[in-house]
């Protein structure tokens, strides 16, 4: 037990890389995880997707490419000019460790092999490493695992570090090798059980370990607070009707807030605070944390809310832009929290006083909502909602959300559960029409002139099941002074420890950066992978708060295609 070679990940990975197709990639994935289950280590699951910690968990390498110059130079004893060279001519640092590996065990004699362990201990270790000396203590431990890999393990070492696996394994492919590897009645059931306990425990690890030992151990899967989970998300409708069609009447229909999620979390005199993505925001908003010790009645909980920004003065809502830099703020927390209040506007409860309420149904968790907050405006208040089946109510209600400056409204099924994650339907989003889309950044390019050396251009990618494809370049909608809102300089500094690629003045970037696009169109285009570009696009928020699982899928895009295509018809 325990003991594994790291070679029998590598092999996987190749054979993943090999094939496009779902099912052989789900054949792969749930052969060997039947093997992995023997080993009894559940959290190098994580290695599948070329990672080290649960989803949840926002640590990461932080490694550039210019440390895996020097982590590559260093392993193998090579001049950092000749390993530069060969990124010039390769442009693939995977590719680089892999030439150097295969020379080194040509010329030496011994090597050992590499075990899974080692490797697992090694990658943490980079990961948690602080202070003084920790860039050379990094590539120490980078340039251990080298030096005992062979050209694939070093090329997998590498890219794992980078973020860049390359193999397409998806969140969702995962889940159902998992369910594939260990049951094979119920599969129907079985897929959706396994996929509940992904939602609740955002923790592959938890969820394999779980899903050997069988059903029971699945549904013991539960919520608490402190631990982060998936929220539930809402399809767009384009008229009431639409919306009272997917949600039914009466329906519950309130003001949607332009913010950010936030899921707020109590347990005792603790409170956590997590965005959409996971990531804790807790130290970043003690005004948020003050208010619902305030104002929520209540030992433990679990709140789903929609945090805004206003301007103290004048009283009015500002947009998600101008309170955006508040979530990733490290320093002066507390004045910026003076500079830019904000307002929470809870919307649901999905745990009580040691209860999880997923289950139950809306209205009755509303109910609930309304007993144990106290509202106090401008601090935290519960979402202004109406209930009801008329059209013309619903329509006063939109018109009166759009004129005091919110962004539409959220119509809700009253007997729905609370279901995280997919886009199922139990609540709908309702805004005046402009096309966006959330797209992620994965390349970019330099400008010239007044904008040498910032990165200017856009090079924006949606989801497939696999990675990401292309679906066009954006150069407008960030600022060049700061007062203006988001810079094409700081968004520069964020992009460029993300470059994993360079050629000329075009990078290729980790696929990190999440931002909203506005657009006029979409057409049919080969120019890009996706083969579709938007027309027009423009940057209308840079979006710190999402993660990629939140960006535009092709499926997305292509249904959009559509829509225009039939609208221009009309
Ligand atoms: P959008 O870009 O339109 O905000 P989104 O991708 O953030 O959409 P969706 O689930 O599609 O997320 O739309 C619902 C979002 O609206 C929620 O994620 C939440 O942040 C926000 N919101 C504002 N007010 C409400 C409300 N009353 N109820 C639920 N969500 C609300």
């Amino acid at each position: 037990m325990g003991e594994m070679y790291y070679s029998e990940f590598v092999d996987v990975y190749d054979k993943l890389f090999a094939t496009t197709k779902r099912l052989e990639k789900e054949a792969i994935l749930a052969e060997f995880i039947k093997t992995l289950a023997k080993k009894d280590e559940s959290e190098w699951i994580y290695l599948l997707k070329g990672k080290i910690f649960p989803d949840y968990d926002e640590r990461e390498f932080g490694i550039s490419g210019q440390l895996t110059l020097k982590a590559l130079a260093f392993a193998f004893g090579v001049p950092e000019n000749k390993v530069t060279e060969m990124y010039r001519k390769v442009g693939d640092w995977g590719q680089i460790a892999e030439e150097l590996a295969d020379k080194k065990r040509q010329t030496t004699l011994f090597s050992s092999k590499l075990i899974v362990k080692k490797v697992f201990e090694n990658l943490r270790k980079v990961v948690s490493i602080e202070g003084k000396g920790t860039v050379s203590r990094k590539i120490e431990l980078i340039a251990e695992l080298l030096g005992n890999a062979s050209g694939r393990e070093a090329k997998y070492i590498v890219r794992t570090l980078l973020q860049d696996l390359r193999i397409g394994v998806a969140d969702a492919l995962l889940r159902d090798s998992i369910t594939d590897a260990f049951y094979h009645d119920d599969k129907k059931e079985m897929v959706s059980l396994v996929g509940e306990a992904y939602d609740l425990a955002n923790d592959f690890a938890v969820v394999f370990e779980a899903a050997q030992k069988g059903k029971k151990e699945l549904e013991k899967i539960s919520i608490i607070p402190g631990k982060p989970i998936n929220a539930m998300l809402a399809i767009k409708v384009e008229d009431i009707d639409e919306a009272f069609e997917v949600c039914g009447v009466p329906a519950a229909v309130e003001d949607k807030y332009d913010g950010f999620r936030v899921l707020i979390h109590k347990n005792k005199d603790k409170i956590w605070l997590f965005t959409r993505r996971l990531e804790n925001v807790t130290k970043q908003f003690p005004d948020v944390v003050e208010a619902v010790k305030k104002y929520v009645k209540g030992e433990s909980f679990i709140l789903d809310s929609e945090v805004v920004g206003y301007d103290s003065k004048t009283k009015i809502y500002r947009p998600f832009e101008a309170i955006s830099q508040r979530i990733k703020r490290k320093y002066d927390i507390e004045k910026i929290a003076g500079q830019l209040p904000v307002e929470v506007n809870v919307f649901d409860v999905l745990y009580y006083q040691g209860e999880s309420f997923l289950k139950k149904e809306f209205k009755e968790r509303r109910k609930l909502l309304e007993k144990i907050i106290k509202n106090e405006k401008w601090k935290l208040v519960s979402a202004r909602q109406i209930i009801t089946s008329s059209k013309e109510e619903a329509m006063r209600f939109y018109e009166n959300a759009l004129s005091r400056g919110e962004e539409g409204i959220m119509v809700k099924k009253l007997d729905a559960p609370y279901q995280q994650g997919r886009r199922v339907g139990y609540m709908v989003k309702l805004k005046p029409t402009v096309n966006d889309l959330d797209l992620v950044v994965i390349g970019a390019e330099y400008g010239s002139g007044k904008r040498g050396g910032m990165l200017t251009s856009y090079i924006l990618g949606c989801r497939t099941e696999k990675d990401f494809v292309e679906v066009g370049k954006v150069s407008s909608g960030f600022k060049e002074k700061e007062s203006e809102g988001v810079t094409y300089d700081q968004i520069t500094e964020l992009l460029k420890p993300l470059i994993i690629e360079e050629k000329g003045n075009v990078v290729r970037v980790s696929p990190k950066m999440v931002v909203s696009v506005t657009y006029q169109n979409i057409q049919k285009s080969p120019s890009y992978s996706s083969g579709y570009a938007l027309r027009f696009p423009r940057i209308s928020h840079y979006r710190p708060d999402r993660g990629i699982k939140d960006i535009a899928t092709l499926k997305d895009i292509e249904k959009e295609f559509v829509r225009m295509q039939r609208k221009a018809e009309k």
